[in-house]
């Protein structure tokens, strides 16, 4: 592929960054990654205001057809997330606008797009995903909350549990169980969309190891939603799940977001003198900083060969595991050189003592989402083993 932008991308690209450049110095204090959006009043106030000044710009619905508001391509999208994951700047919704409007989009009646796109683009409405399980996660096709239809009504009832900003979302979609004697488990399963204001749901904080509050489990009890809020057919939702394939998958947000961090500390390196030399003479730390930026750079060009496929509608699923491996493991060794470069202080939650406002404090404990969420780093490595390497499937 040829990786080189025209001069039109890279003028659009450049005022991407230089609008989320701008949104960084309104950043809160000490926030940091989704965690900082979720966590605090003050980090989701910070969300909602980024996600106006995109939806001012229609960039919330970039690549979606011109028909329900959209402009620009997939590749426009891409541009958005490197600058949005250089400056670490929030307001893209990845559940309402990375995951649900291209489900819609590919899986949804013109009605139901209509009705929902349109808060999703203005930043108005922000979702959740409740799919998982206590006992369904890696196999999510085994869930069990059930979904009973009663007139222009299903009454839900059941448990999701790693519910990602369950606590302030607006709106959920959920996988539920609608014929539970269906032949095959994939089968009599239902996408849906509800209020999280509905009565009958209850979210419970499941907070992290660094006690923030990210995650949540959600128990639905006699929960009832219209018949029309499903997406595609009733018992056709795994179908749906399968759709998301065409949610942009290059993990470039993350792989920006890591140029910046190599980039501030090869800068502390540059700058910070122990027994009066700079740290950068150092041969360990040189080596260890030149391993990651050369890896960061492999899996980088395999982010853009990802987002050249699925702008030509080639993408193998097997691709996008291999990038969310890479990134996602090469995510947890920079957290964890970060931390160990700055020692003791690399332990230290925001204060003065912090450097980099603390940041590494909190990226080391954030660094291992990375290999469970979206799914597991060992099911995405089944992935590449059977569909890329074409390896024969244990039974
Ligand atoms: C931080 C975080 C955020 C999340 N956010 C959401 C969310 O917003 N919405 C949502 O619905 N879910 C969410 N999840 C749930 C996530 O999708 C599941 O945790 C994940 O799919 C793994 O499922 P599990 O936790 O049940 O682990 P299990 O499936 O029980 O797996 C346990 C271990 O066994 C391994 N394993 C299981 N099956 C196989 C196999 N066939 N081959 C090899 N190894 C296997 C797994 O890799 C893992 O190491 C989130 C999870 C985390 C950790």
């Amino acid at each position: 592929m040829d990786f080189r932008l025209t001069e039109e991308q890279t003028k659009l690209r450049k005022q991407f960054f230089d609008v989320c450049k701008e949104l960084a110095t309104r950043r809160p204090p000490s926030f940091a990654g989704l965690e900082g959006a979720y966590d605090t009043d003050e980090g989701w106030n910070y969300h909602l205001g980024c996600a106006r000044e995109f939806a001012s710009r229609k960039w919330l619905s970039l690549g979606w057809p011109a028909e329900y508001g959209g402009q620009g391509t997939i590749m426009d999208k891409v541009f958005l997330s490197e600058a949005t994951g250089y400056y670490d700047v929030p307001g893209v919704d990845i559940f309402g606008v990375d995951m649900l409007a291209p489900t819609l989009l590919a899986a949804g009646s013109d009605e139901i797009r209509k009705e929902y796109l349109p808060s999703i683009a203005s930043g108005e409405r922000m979702w959740c995903e409740l799919w998982s399980e206590p006992n369904a996660g890696s196999d999510l096709a085994g869930l069990t909350t059930s979904a009973v239809r009663k007139g222009d009504e299903y009454i839900i009832n059941g448990q999701k549990i790693w519910s990602t900003g369950a606590h302030r979302a607006h709106w959920a979609f959920a996988l539920v169980r609608t014929d539970p004697h269906a032949d095959k488990k994939q089968k009599g399963i239902t996408f849906i969309l509800f209020d999280m204001k509905t009565p009958g749901v209850t979210v419970n904080p499941i907070l992290y190891m660094d006690g923030g509050h990210l995650y949540n489990e959600v128990f639905l009890d006699d929960v009832r939603v219209p018949v029309k809020n499903i997406v595609g057919e009733e018992g056709q939702g795994w179908a749906v799940t399968q759709t998301l394939a065409n949610f942009e998958r290059s993990s470039l947000g993350a792989i920006m977001a890591m140029h910046r961090q190599i980039e501030e500390l090869v800068k502390y390196c540059n700058e910070t003198k122990v027994k009066g030399q700079p740290l950068a003479k150092d041969q360990l730390i040189r080596s260890r900083l030149a391993q990651l930026a050369c890896d960061l750079w492999a899996a980088h060009s395999l982010a853009y060969k990802i987002v050249d496929a699925q702008s030509r509608h080639q993408l193998a699923a097997f691709d996008a595991s291999a990038v969310k491996v890479l990134s996602g493991e090469l995510q947890a060794r920079v957290a964890q050189f970060g931390t160990d470069l700055l020692g003791p202080y690399g332990q230290v939650k925001y204060s003065r003592w912090s450097p980099f406002e603390g940041f590494f404090e909190k990226w080391y404990q954030q660094s291992f989402i990375l290999n469970v969420a979206m799914g597991t780093n060992e099911i995405q490595r089944n992935i590449i083993a059977w569909y890329g390497l074409g390896l024969p499937r244990m039974k």
